[in-house]
């Protein structure tokens, strides 16, 4: 399964690390071993967050556990609710055409160089091992370079990268041309505004970044 960016209808008003799971979707979550089928971030739920920042998502008839960044790959007109999850934030990220790395690969780089930061911030910098950190910077780095030189996406005629000339060619294209979805929209990668999922970020950090963390100290 290629993951691209789509504008799918979720059950959810908004992304949030307190959307509840209904029964048979634990049961999925629980069966992929709380893992994002497309990150491959592996969670932990919580009894006070049941979902551990995970969604099921049916994509073309399947269903698909994915963490809620990989999620809004696929809810584009989805605001997020973090920071508190009263504000609902439509400042979600932007969209580019690239190969380079799946969308799967994009989101790990940018969660992680992320929940690193808050890491080291919350430690006041202490303990942290500078060499493995600058070597997650410098893959963060040459990726939002290279992604930075892309202006927009020409291919389909979108002028910038911001989400909403996207999303409506998404919407609004023809049955035949979604036959080769793969085809038309497969270049295209959603890069998240990390800001806008901190609650999430935080929570991963507390519960299940072991191995990482591990890694910086
Ligand atoms: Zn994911």
């Amino acid at each position: 399964m290629k993951y691209i960016p789509r504008v799918l209808t979720s059950r959810f008003d908004a992304a949030s690390l307190n959307n509840l799971p209904t029964k048979g979707e634990f049961a999925l979550m629980k069966q992929h071993k709380f893992t994002c089928q497309c990150c491959r971030i592996i969670c932990v739920p919580t009894k006070k967050y049941m979902s551990a920042g995970l969604e099921v998502v049916t994509i073309n008839k399947v269903k698909h556990v994915l963490c809620i960044l990989c999620a809004q790959s696929q809810y584009l007109e989805r605001p997020s609710l973090s920071n508190g999850g009263n504000t609902p934030d439509s400042n979600i990220g932007v969209l580019t055409v690239y190969e380079n790395y799946t969308q799967g690969e994009i989101i790990a780089i940018c969660r992680d160089i992320h929940i690193a930061r808050l890491f080291i911030a919350n430690n006041g910098g202490r303990g942290i091992n500078r060499a493995a950190y600058q070597a997650m910077e410098d893959v963060y780095n040459d990726f939002y370079n290279n992604v930075g030189s892309i202006q927009n996406i020409t291919a389909l005629g979108i002028k910038s990268q911001h989400i909403s000339g996207y999303v409506s060619i998404y919407k609004y294209a023809s049955p035949k041309l979604m036959e080769n979805e793969e085809k038309v929209f497969g270049k295209v990668r959603y890069i998240p505004n990390t800001k806008a999922f901190e609650d999430v970020l935080n929570y991963w950090l507390s519960t299940s970044y072991e191995p990482i963390i591990q890694k910086l100290t």
